[in-house]
């Protein structure tokens, strides 16, 4: 998948999926075919994340087609993102605190962990499978959710790294790469996102949601929840729109969470100059 930046190029990959998003993809989202087969899911996520197109669009276009029995699935999953991005914009420490954690906790690796670290950034630990997806990850910017989930609970739980490390390997590397979605998820796997709750991959599991292509050994067989000694910060207000100016001249400042200014509740009437701010991962460039 090399996707096309352009909310022409989502809108012709929305309008090509919606045929599917009804029971066919309840069926078979869960299977990871491999990057050559992509058609049980979307692969919108790209332009969702940076709403180059919104999750509005992406929701009416197939109700349009659907019923929502039929499409209530594809409908669930949009809504989760939708979820995470309120859950984490009304609890922002949660982001801060993980940020700030990324650095410290690759500096406190040990010398064997900084191993198995490189080595599974790399795609070299020998875990069938899970190097698959750290390359595809590297090389495509995607990778399947059930992967995700795959890749994350056996970085956590079979090579016990910091579940920060690995939340900012993918950030650095999805093209969907979302503070939200992405730092809520890995939490979620490790078990702080529903507390006491992990997810454990298996190789029986893989075996069947990738059509037999990977049946890993040696995986973890338990998954205890990782600790922390933070406490899930309860739900603070939903931030507050500043009104907008009166000027009659007016730059809009874009930045890469929205990049769609025309689904503003309101636009300024004439707005002279626009920018764009890129926001870099909270990378410090090491390689890949
Ligand atoms: C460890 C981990 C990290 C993840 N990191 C990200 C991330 O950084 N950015 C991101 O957009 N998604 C993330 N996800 C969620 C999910 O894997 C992707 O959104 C999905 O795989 C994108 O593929 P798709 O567009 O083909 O999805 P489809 O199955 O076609 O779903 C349609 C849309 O719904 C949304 N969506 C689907 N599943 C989820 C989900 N579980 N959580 C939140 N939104 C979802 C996406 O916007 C997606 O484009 C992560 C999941 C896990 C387990």
């Amino acid at each position: 998948m090399t996707p096309d930046a352009t909310r022409d190029a989502g809108l012709a990959r929305l309008a090509d999926f919606v045929p599917r998003a009804g029971r066919a993809y309840a069926a078979e989202r869960n299977t990871d075919r491999g990057p050559q087969d992509r058609s049980n899911v979307s692969t919108l996520s790209p332009w969702v994340r940076h709403r180059l197109v919104t999750e509005r669009e992406v929701v009416e276009a197939v109700l349009q087609r659907h019923s929502l029995d039929a499409a209530g699935k594809f409908v669930q999953e949009v809504y989760w993102r939708t979820y995470w991005k309120g859950w984490l914009e009304l609890r922002p420490s949660v982001w801060a605190r993980y940020a700030a954690s990324v650095a410290p906790t690759f500096d406190a690796l040990s010398v064997a962990d900084r191993a198995t670290y490189n080595a599974a950034i790399t795609g070299t630990t020998g875990i069938e499978g899970f190097d698959d997806w750290a390359r595809e990850l590297v090389e495509l910017g995607y990778l399947h959710n059930h992967a995700r989930m795959w890749f994350a609970s056996i970085w956590i739980f079979t090579l016990r790294l910091p579940w920060q490390l690995g939340a900012d390997f993918f950030l650095r590397h999805l093209l969907d790469g979302d503070p939200a979605s992405n730092t809520l998820s890995w939490r979620w796997v490790a078990g702080l996102q529903t507390v006491g709750k992990t997810y454990l991959a298996t190789a029986d599991n893989i075996a069947r949601y990738t059509d037999g292509r990977f049946r890993p050994r040696g995986l973890a067989t338990v998954a205890h929840a990782v600790d922390d000694d933070a406490a899930v910060p309860p739900a603070g207000p939903a931030p507050v729109p500043e009104p907008l100016p009166r000027a009659t001249r007016v730059a809009l400042l874009l930045h890469e969470d929205d990049l769609h200014a025309e689904s503003l509740p309101t636009l300024p009437p004439e707005v002279t100059v626009v920018g764009v701010a890129l926001m870099r991962a909270i990378s410090w460039a090491r390689s890949p």
